[in-house]
């Protein structure tokens, strides 16, 4: 992601949390809305957001991940706040927000493709689990990754 596009989804979140702001949902921090099975909804991201979540946050436990629930989710506090994605920005129980929901969401979606067609990135939609299983694995802390090209050292003899 260049850093352009970088800035401009990160208006685009600052831009959503504004107008949620502007309203004040409420929100009763019972975290259900992070175990997305049993609260019978998806988070769909696009790459965008993926990039910016896995860049910033760190994951606790390597996958795969399923569909059921987020593993930023520790002891029912979400450990990505800063990096998290709009749907999570966005969501909230509150009855009296769900038609302004359904308007931030489409506005910062639109939002976000613009951002693709004017840089030309292509757009790509889809679960959570998907970007989380996709992503290179991690190595191991205690192993080093072999340098792709080998610089021979020079033999210096006395
Ligand atoms: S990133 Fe945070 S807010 Fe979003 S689903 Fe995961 S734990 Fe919940």
């Amino acid at each position: 992601m260049t850093d352009d596009v970088r800035r401009a989804v990160l208006a685009v979140y600052a831009a959503a949390d504004a107008a949620i702001a502007a309203v004040g949902p409420r929100c009763d921090a019972s975290g259900r809305c992070c175990h997305f099975t049993e609260y019978g909804h998806t988070l769909f991201i696009s790459a965008f957001e993926a990039e910016l979540l896995l860049a910033g946050a760190l994951l606790c436990t390597e996958g795969p991940f399923s569909r059921d629930g987020c593993p930023y989710q520790v002891n029912g506090l979400c450990t990505a706040r800063e990096h998290r994605p709009l749907g999570c920005r966005i969501y909230f129980c509150d009855p009296s927000f769900q038609d302004r929901m359904v308007e931030i969401t489409e506005e910062s979606l639109a939002a976000l493709k613009r951002i693709a067609d004017e840089h030309g990135t292509g757009w790509h939609y889809a679960p959570l689990h998907h970007f989380l299983n996709a992503r290179p694995p991690v190595p191991p802390a205690d192993t080093m990754t072999p340098p792709e090209t080998r610089v021979p050292l020079t033999i210096v003899s006395d």
